[in-house]
């Protein structure tokens, strides 16, 4: 597919989604997309015609982004066990979880991968989709199917598509350079744009490279250890060779990086400190950022891989991404979201800006980095140098956690990623966190700060938000809070 056939899909999409084709960011616009993320077993708990009636009263959602393929609970189950239930759903624990499809897969489509499409046992032979496109439907509500590359250890054939670590040992994470995985996803997707009548597929993977998981640059806890870095699989040795790198000096370097951050995190100093000693082995390594850039291309390809299959199987289906929240920590993995670049095989990207749990991960993005590269620097100076390098300016590393990050966190994380597709048919989304759990004593949302929130992803021209990351944690009263912004800028039909 040409730049001009994608550009035609593009613009197709953009029309079904009733988007403004212009670029006019003007808030009093009446067809901005208004999202939530939302999985099966909300229905099933609450009912499907309740859950709409919920979403269209209290939030203005015209569209739904239903979890219909993942193995985790983060958002397809109900609350995370341990933090407490919200005010509607069944007051329980999803202790026995599992996940897959909650749809119905049909096999035709997974022909060429060892995965097996199993529908997901959680509710019967509930198809969530079948269940919930009419009632929808009948509302003028789309539905856009949301997934992500989580899979459990325990499928059938799993160990021969997952990665291989800097020793070779299986991690649970598949590799996006097996043939299984990337021919089991658009399987997948070639599924849901030929068996349902959808109004569009949003897929996501929360990952990043060898380099920057080594140095832990992530607000993850605990970060990934340094021996545990992948992929060194046959597939992604024999892509590496292919592209000129020298896969047995880059698992030198990534053997000199562990020892590196073995020892900061042990609390050594190197004799010049700990972000000259990163560049000593980067310099000697430059395999290193090589190898970094190889998982980024591989990823990419699978955007486009996926996009491709999609729109073969039906052009009109907008295809998008979600881009996990470290692109506002991470620098590294920032530069690798390279906007311009993802707009060629992208109708939307739902660009995560959660500012409420936003706080804490940040501060906790500087305890992992700040325990590395960044040893030498105070935690408030990595904070302050992290603001001015990311554009940010937010609360000290102290405050963060209790606070959150303010509303104009999002309005900039807003601007700067239109002005990253500016002149592209490529539509921005705002990820907006409701009710993500954060640590006891940390921020918690209130109705005033989502309304806050999702105004100011608007103010900056956003032409829709993503409520995240599912209802079954979200509270009723801060749901309210985003529909009050909707309400104020009088957005909703
Ligand atoms: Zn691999």
């Amino acid at each position: 597919m040409n730049r001009r056939e994608f550009l035609k899909i593009a613009t197709g999409a953009g029309a079904a989604l009733g988007l403004p084709a212009s670029e006019d960011t003007a808030v009093s616009s009446s067809s901005k997309m208004i999202g939530i993320q939302v999985g099966a077993i909300s229905f099933v708990d609450e009912g499907t015609e309740k859950v709409l009636d919920v979403l269209q009263e209290r939030a203005c959602v015209n569209t739904l982004f239903l979890a219909v393929f993942t193995y985790g609970r983060g958002i397809a189950g109900r609350q995370i066990p341990g933090y407490p239930l919200p005010d509607h759903g069944k007051q329980e624990y999803d202790l026995n979880y599992h996940g897959g499809n909650f749809a119905t897969p049909h096999p035709q489509y997974y022909k060429n991968t060892a995965i097996k499409p199993a529908h997901a046992p959680d509710h019967g032979n509930l198809d969530i989709l079948a269940e919930v496109l009419p009632a929808a439907k009948k509302r003028g509500m789309k539905v856009i199917c949301w997934m992500e590359d989580v899979f459990r250890p325990d499928l059938p054939n799993i160990e021969k598509v997952q990665e291989r670590d800097l020793y070779g040992r299986n991690m649970e994470t598949l590799c996006v350079n097996n043939p299984d995985y990337r021919n089991f996803f658009t399987g997948l997707v070639e599924d849901f744009a030929r068996s349902y009548d959808i109004d569009g597929i949003m897929w996501g993977s929360e990952r990043q490279g060898a380099l920057s998981d080594s140095l832990g640059a992530t607000h993850d806890t605990p970060p990934i250890d340094p021996g545990n870095v992948t992929c060194f699989c046959e597939f992604c040795q024999r892509k590496a060779k292919e592209r000129g790198i020298n896969v047995e000096r880059a698992k030198q370097g990534f053997l000199e990086l562990e020892k590196f951050v073995r020892s900061a995190r042990s609390g050594k100093r190197p004799v010049d400190g700990h972000f000259v000693q990163f560049w000593r082995i980067l310099l000697r390594y430059p395999e290193l950022a090589a190898w970094e850039m190889l998982f980024t291309d591989s990823l990419r390809e699978t955007y486009a891989a996926l996009y491709k299959t999609v729109k073969t199987a039906k052009p009109t289906i907008p295809v998008g991404w979600h881009i996990w929240h470290n692109t506002s920590f991470n620098p590294i993995y920032r530069a690798e979201q390279d906007l311009r670049e993802l707009s060629n095989y992208s109708d939307f990207i739902k660009v995560v800006m959660y500012n409420n749990c936003g706080g804490e991960r940040m501060a906790l993005y500087a305890d992992n980095i700040g325990s590395t590269l960044y040893g030498d620097l105070s935690k408030q100076d990595l904070i302050d140098f992290n603001y001015e390098v990311m554009g940010f300016k937010e609360r000290s590393y102290e405050q963060i956690p209790y606070t959150g990050l303010s509303a104009d966190y999002v309005f900039r994380e807003t601007k700067r990623t239109l002005e990253g597709v500016a002149g592209t048919n490529t539509q921005i989304w705002a990820g907006i966190d409701v009710d993500i759990p954060t640590e006891p004593n940390n921020s918690k949302r209130t109705p005033q700060s989502v309304k806050d929130a999702v105004l100011a992803a608007f103010r900056a021209g956003a032409p829709g938000v993503i409520l995240s990351r599912k209802y079954s944690e979200m509270r009723l009263a801060n749901l309210s809070g985003a529909g009050d912004a909707i309400r104020e800028l009088k957005l909703s039909s």
